[in-house]
């Protein structure tokens, strides 16, 4: 019996969850995501451009 222990320690980076970058994060919102993507996405989640 094997057992695999992997050692799954969740630190918190911030991190962009779309590109991995960790310039100009957004942590607004709930999600970790830089202003690069939230530009992106942001039409699609369904925020309005000002
Ligand atoms: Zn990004």
């Amino acid at each position: 019996m094997q057992t695999t222990t992997i050692k799954f320690k969740k630190r918190y980076k911030r991190k962009c969850g779309f590109c991995g970058g960790s310039k100009g994060l957004i942590r607004s919102y709930g999600m970790n995501i830089c202003r690069k993507c939230f530009r992106e996405r942001a039409e699609k989640i369904g925020f309005v451009k000002y």
